[in-house]
């Protein structure tokens, strides 16, 4: 679409990329900002969405053995006291409840009464709560590996939130293992970071890199914690994944002390690991465009719309009919192990209108049949991840046998491009001044997209890092599993001596 052309979205994402987000997410009807601050509502185009996404990751953590539970909301306040990393981690962002009952004061206004003899807080992430759950569960080497997930929601207090990426309340998903070895406890945290990786690129289209965080990054209490990361279109970083390996902090601190086979008291090694909702928001900054949401058909709410095209004196009823007739056609088929899901919308509603509409809210198909199509035994299908304009005409019987297949050409097609843009935008760096024009903005005002995933060396003092982070807001993404260590260098920062690049990129 040339410059001038008007788009779905204005902003464009060439002239306000923030705001474009904002106003993809508000025009694909994902989510709505609510009344608490901070808090979202996730309508219903957007919470299929995450319907989808829960099947197919749940369907992955059952296939890699693990089993679902769940853990109170409320955490006493004593519990996250025991991990003192971990506390400090989340002390400042922590909903606490401090009462259990509401009184009526003179004026008819409520006020918070039956003061608790010990604060609870709302979950920030459950280690605490479900490692005490786990010290009574584990007793003999017997018992282990524990491996439960939990879906949930949790709060952290955000002062700055933007819907799906940083919410203060959001949905998400959290494993906790109990391992009787440490290297068991390190092979499940590598498994399920696998897991994570092969559920973005297949699922959600979105390429990502593997690797492990610098102290300055690591979940709070974690020895290690690995990442998944992508590259979103205005070339920052989204850590879209974590698989944290505990050692033996939290077993410690919550007492998962087990018989070992040598009859000997040991304490567990555990892991955790989560993705949240925020894989929505990364998957609308890596597809969308400026008319709005493109959806990757494999976690898409819907594959196709059928809009029946009535023109005035039109036999409305037989184009109807024969939108029902190819709407039952297709659902006959599947793709990617499930029915190909079609809505025929027949709102009355102006035809233009409606066609955009589906295209902000991005469905992989439209599918218009008119009067004429009718009459012919044909469809005229246009695809989410082609122009506006581009339509192909297919007789029914044709389009219902290609369509799981072109479902998946626009699966794939998303990837690549994804894939294109990211290595477009990755650079080799070896000197500070090259690094620091990278990722310096033309226009400081209202920064460009900019920049992207620079590699370079580092030495892997913390000072250099934080030099980075205080000059150009940069940090390291992640310390990939698959660098090349006979790849040596001088530290982009202080020149000293360093073998095999990191990832460095502005971050969300
Ligand atoms: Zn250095």
């Amino acid at each position: 679409m040339s410059k001038q052309a008007k788009t779905a979205i204005s902003p464009t994402r060439e002239e306000d990329y923030p705001e474009w987000y904002q106003q993809v997410v508000r025009a694909a009807d994902l989510a709505e900002n609510s009344p608490v601050r901070g808090c979202m509502v996730i309508k219903p185009w957007g919470y299929s969405l995450w319907e989808n996404i829960k099947t197919g990751l749940d369907g992955m953590f059952k296939a890699t053995g693990h089993v679902n539970a769940y853990f109170p909301l409320f955490i006493p306040k004593s519990f996250l006291e025991k991990e003192a990393e971990h506390v400090e981690g989340f002390a400042k962002e922590c909903a606490v409840v401090t009462h259990h009952r509401l009184e009526q004061g003179p004026d008819g206004k409520l006020i918070p009464a039956g003061e608790l003899e010990e604060p609870l807080i709302v979950r920030p992430t459950s280690e605490t709560i479900i490692g005490a759950t786990y010290a009574k569960w584990v007793q003999s080497y017997r018992d282990l590996p524990v491996l439960v997930n939990q879906w949930a929601n949790v709060v952290r207090w955000e002062m700055r939130t933007r819907m799906f990426l940083r919410t203060t309340e959001f949905l998400w998903q959290e494993g906790h293992t109990v391992h009787e070895t440490e290297t068991e406890a390190w092979e499940e945290t590598r498994k399920m970071l696998d897991v994570y990786k092969q559920f973005a690129e297949e699922y959600l289209a979105i390429p990502v890199l593997t690797g492990e965080k610098t102290a300055s990054e690591r979940f709070p209490g974690a020895v290690s914690t690995l990442c998944i990361e992508a590259m979103m279109q205005d070339y920052k970083a989204l850590q879209a994944g974590t698989s944290h390996f505990l050692g033996q902090n939290f077993a410690k601190a919550s007492g998962i002390q087990f018989q070992s086979r040598e009859g000997q008291l040991e304490t567990a090694w555990t892991t955790s690991w989560g993705v949240s909702t925020r894989l929505i928001g990364g998957m609308i900054m890596t597809h969308a465009d400026d008319d709005g949401m493109i959806m990757p058909p494999r976690v898409a709410p819907s594959h196709i719309v059928i809009l029946p095209i009535l023109r005035k004196g039109c036999d409305e009823e037989a184009v109807l009919k024969y939108a029902e007739e190819v709407a039952a056609m297709i659902r006959t088929k599947t793709y990617a192990g499930r029915a190909v899901e079609v809505i025929v919308d027949k709102r009355d509603v102006n035809a233009g209108e409606k066609g955009w509409e589906w295209v902000k809210k991005g469905i992989p198909l439209r599918v218009e049949i008119g009067p004429r199509d009718m009459e012919e035994g044909a469809v005229f299908v246009a695809r989410r991840d082609q122009g506006p304009k581009e339509k192909t005409s297919y007789k029914r019987e044709a389009f219902a046998e290609a369509v799981s297949g072109i479902l998946e050409e626009i699966q794939t097609n998303l990837f690549e491009r994804a894939k294109v843009l990211r290595d477009e935008h990755t650079q080799t760096i070896n000197d500070y001044e090259t690094f620091t024009r990278f990722f310096t903005p033309k226009n400081t005002e209202k920064p460009e997209a900019h920049g992207g995933f620079a590699m370079s060396h580092w030495c892997e003092d913390p000072a250099c890092e934080e030099k980075i982070k205080n000059d150009l807001t940069v940090t390291v993404r992640c310390i990939p599993f698959d660098r090349d260590l006979n790849d040596t260098g001088k530290c982009v920062v202080c020149g000293k001596p360093a073998k095999g690049r990191v990832v460095f990129a502005k971050s969300y």
